[in-house]
């Protein structure tokens, strides 16, 4: 078990830190002290979410870039945020998904490599599990993705394993479960173009007067929708910094879940985004998402047993809350 120590100016490089997770990290970081550097290309991310002198923005498979940027002070570890993330896309274009996700990632290493760099900490997903049979979901569980963008994570998995085995790379893999919600402070929250996550969709949908789809009604769950498991950015943000301090404290190579263990089916997150925003949200009822597993709950014991952390939003209302907060502030910015 470990408490969260501060940075001391160490230097960590998030690649991927103007997106969603990757920002919130980047804040969390920041008020630990470290000196945090954040490559990406802006092709998801945003500036407005990157102090400028923090910003190098060039893509990850650009090997010989992100190795300079690397070398520029000594650099004690790096956070590998920067990928696709849409599923369906994934299926349509594996080439760009692999390309993207997987060399990407090799690029990444190599430049870790060359430059002396080798503590990492790599942003996977419940995905790798594929349709597991039981919740909830252990470590232990084998590989089993059903789509491209899984598949593209476990290659990185495996990469890693051989990384550390013949070059000493140590790493931490945290496989998110369904991130959500927003800073409690307004400073950063999920800005995803196009959309595609159900909380801020159904906030959009309250916004907007126009339906939302419920995708699939019939599955075998109490009240027959999908149930998720949904992990408040910021608590997710934080298992960063426990796997990060892990690793920089000699800790070996690991792969946790980050996930609460507590499920919520989409009707009961349309009740709670309800309660929430005082509004009652419009939906219209549609088939099946393609590739939707029933249930996705993770246990995640072994991050809170040997990285010592805990959620601290375990309401729902809370997480959806946050979310709300930011998409009104938003909308004024936007006014
Ligand atoms: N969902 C839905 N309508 C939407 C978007 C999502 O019913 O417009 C459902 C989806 O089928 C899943 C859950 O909400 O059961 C969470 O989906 P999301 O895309 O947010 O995350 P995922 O579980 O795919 O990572």
């Amino acid at each position: 078990m470990s408490t969260i120590q501060s940075g001391a100016g160490k230097r960590i490089v998030v690649c991927g830190g103007a997106g969603y997770i990757g920002s919130h990290t980047v804040l969390e970081l920041l008020s630990l002290d470290y000196d945090v550097v954040v490559v990406d290309d802006l092709s998801y991310g945003y500036r407005h979410n990157v102090e400028p002198g923090r910003l190098r923005e060039l893509n990850v498979l650009d090997t010989d870039a992100v190795e300079r940027v690397l070398r520029e002070k000594p650099t004690e570890a790096v956070i590998h945020f920067a990928a696709f993330i849409s599923v369906g896309e994934s299926m349509h274009k594996p080439e760009m998904y692999f390309h993207n996700n997987t060399c990407g990632s090799l690029s990444l290493f190599t430049a870790m490599m060359r430059a002396g760099v080798k503590r990492l900490v790599f942003s996977s997903t419940a995905a790798v599990y594929g349709m597991p049979d039981k919740v909830p979901i252990v470590e232990t569980m084998p590989y089993a993705p059903v789509n491209v963008y899984g598949e593209s994570k476990v290659m990185v998995e495996k990469i890693l394993g051989w990384m550390d085995l013949i070059h000493g790379l140590r790493s931490v893999c945290l496989r998110y479960f369904n991130a959500s919600g927003a800073d409690p402070e307004g400073r950063r929250g999920e800005e995803h173009k196009p959309e595609t996550h159900l909380i801020p969709l159904l906030l959009e949908a309250v916004e907007s007067g126009k339906p939302a789809t419920i995708f699939g009604t019939d599955y075998p769950t109490p009240d027959g929708t999908c149930i998720r498991d949904y992990i408040h950015v910021t608590d997710l943000a934080q298992a960063h910094i426990f796997a990060v301090q892990h690793l920089l404290s000699g800790g070996a190579s690991d792969k946790f879940n980050a996930g609460t263990g507590i499920g919520f089916s989409v009707k009961q997150v349309i009740d709670s985004v309800e309660r929430v925003t005082g509004k009652k949200v419009p939906v219209t009822y549609g088939p099946r998402r393609e590739g939707d597993p029933p249930e996705l709950v993770a246990s995640s014991e072994k991050l809170q047993k040997t990285l010592g952390w805990k959620p601290q939003f375990t309401k729902l209302d809370d997480i959806v809350r946050t979310a709300w907060n930011f998409e009104q502030k938003r909308e004024k910015q936007l006014e």
